[in-house]
């Protein structure tokens, strides 16, 4: 390891086997793998040196930024010849400009750390999940992450205006212009979002921020059943103009649950709302900042009219509406502790689904009895406003959690989600863990082209050996 020493300096290329356990899982803790070394660069220089000498030496290189992939894309698994490259280092916000409201940041640059610096500014970095406090820009770009805010803000991809990256050449591309609009010819910026570290590493990048809203207005509804959802949401986007910013689908059953493991956490309602949702509204016009004439603030109060209407109609039938900002924060905070109460909650497996809109009910009504037949527990959350529901399973009550039974219902829900055109894969990525799917399910035509910008791009399949690509296909 010492040419990556020179390279890095000592203090950065970690070898020691108790050193490397944080870099050597996923955010599941399921899925483990092992490396050589994991190597700190401290420059995009750095980063083009490591890459040209691992080249040279055939070894296998892994990005990581913030690890908190839920599909194995962070952590090498099973090339004994391979090192983790690590943009922990890489964590400076190089500059804002406040003015065009954008940021060139490092892509080491956690992403909680940018909302905090930007927000002197009035601004935010609007992407919004509960890992937001570990993961990085270059990770979130790489996997086009989304989150509670795409409703209105889009993905990590309509953030991003323009790119660093170090290729597999080592070759260094330069496309932090930042242009809204800049159609010279492909568009690699794009190409190397989402591809979850195979094409390229992000080192730099320049991304889209929003002013601050001033005013926020929140709230838990019980809905009187899934099929409601999307005519209470689009009536609340009547209502507010477009402003809301998240629609967050949290059934009593897992609200439940994640109460069973983690009791410090209040139940929004009295009585348990089968299908519930977190609402948010936001706004930055001082009008909606404003008291209105009955004392209310304005924003405030256009939630709660519009929730009345709701409720006369019947579509809503509970509803519990945040007056301070401490019980806004515990509504999140209990949206938020899905994946940690899943974790405590046994083995389980996530599946990442994206449907049409209007599908979901009909989805729900169909894989819920796959589920019992499996013997599985649901316990689904979901961005219901982006149609993305995170379809949680984990071993229905006295029966074994058997992988390959689990296997076998993910397969019938993968084909249930084609049936209604809908996707396997929303926000969390492919990863290695569901490379065999996207093998066996994206359209021919399109996997083909996908290998052959690969073989092109990294010809000695070099980077992130494994992820989309299965090793033995
Ligand atoms: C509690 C929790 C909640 C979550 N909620 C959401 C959610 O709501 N929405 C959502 O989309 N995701 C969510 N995730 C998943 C996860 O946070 C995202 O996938 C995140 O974007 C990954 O960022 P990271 O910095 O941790 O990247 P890592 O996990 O380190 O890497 C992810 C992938 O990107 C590649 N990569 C990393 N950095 C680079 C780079 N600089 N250049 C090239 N490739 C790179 C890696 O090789 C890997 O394939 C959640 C995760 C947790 C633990």
């Amino acid at each position: 390891m010492e040419d990556f020493e020179a390279i890095v300096g000592t203090d950065n290329v970690i070898t020691a086997d108790a050193d490397m356990i944080p870099y050597l899982h996923d955010a599941t803790g399921a899925l483990k793998g092992s490396a050589a070394a994991v190597i700190c660069p401290g420059s995009t220089e750095e980063v083009a040196a490591v890459v040209r000498l691992a080249s040279k030496r055939a070894l296998k290189v892994t990005v990581q930024s913030g690890n908190t992939s839920l599909c194995g894309g962070s952590v090498p698994r099973g090339n004994p010849d391979e090192i983790i490259l690590s943009l922990r280092r890489l964590n400076s916000i190089r500059s804002v400009d406040a003015a065009a409201r954008t940021a060139t940041v490092d892509a080491g640059v956690v992403i909680e750390t940018l909302q905090t610096r930007v927000a002197e500014d009035g601004l935010d970095f609007p992407l919004m999940f509960g890992a937001r406090g570990s993961a990085m820009i270059g990770g979130a770009l790489s996997t086009n992450a989304g989150g509670s805010n795409v409703l209105r803000y889009g993905n990590a991809r309509e953030l991003c205006l323009g790119i660093e990256a170090v290729l597999p050449s080592g070759e260094v591309i330069h496309a932090l212009g930042g242009l809204i609009k800049d159609n010279r010819g492909y568009d690699f910026r794009n190409l190397l979002i989402g591809a979850e570290g195979t094409l390229g590493i992000i080192t730099g990048a320049v991304l889209r921020l929003v002013p601050t809203p001033k005013v926020r207005a929140t709230a838990f509804l019980a809905l009187d059943g899934i099929d409601q959802a999307l005519h209470v949401l689009n009536c609340l986007q009547d209502a507010s103009g477009g402003q809301v910013e998240a629609f967050e689908w949290m059934p009593g059953v897992t609200v439940e649950a994640i109460r069973s493991v983690m009791p410090e956490l209040r139940a929004p309602l009295e009585q348990t709302a089968e299908t519930g949702i977190l609402v948010e509204l936001a706004s930055t016009r001082a009008s909606d900042a404003a008291m209105d004439e009955s004392g209310e603030v304005a924003l405030q109060t256009t939630l709660l009219s519009a929730i009345e209407g709701l409720m006369e109609e019947g579509g809503v039938i509970d509803g519990f509406f945040a007056t301070s900002e401490q019980q806004r924060r515990d509504l999140w905070h209990l949206r938020e502790a899905t994946l940690e109460a899943l974790v405590k909650l046994g083995p389980f497996v996530a599946l990442d689904a994206s449907l049409p809109l209007s599908r979901v009910p009909e989805f729900l009504s169909r894989a819920d009895p796959l589920a019992e037949a499996a013997r599985l527990r649901v316990l689904p959350i979901g961005h219901l406003g982006d149609g993305n529901l995170h379809y949680s399973v984990v071993a229905a009550e006295g029966h074994d959690w058997d992988p390959q039974r689990v296997a076998a219902f993910s397969s019938q829900v993968y084909d249930l989600l084609e049936d209604l055109g809908g996707s396997f894969s929303a926000e969390h990525g492919i990863g290695r863990s569901k490379a065999a799917t996207l093998a066996k399910r994206k359209e021919p035509s399109q996997f083909a082209l996908m290998r052959a910008i690969k073989a092109s791009v990294d010809p000695q399949n070099m980077l992130g050996s494994g992820i989309f690509f299965p090793l033995e296909t």
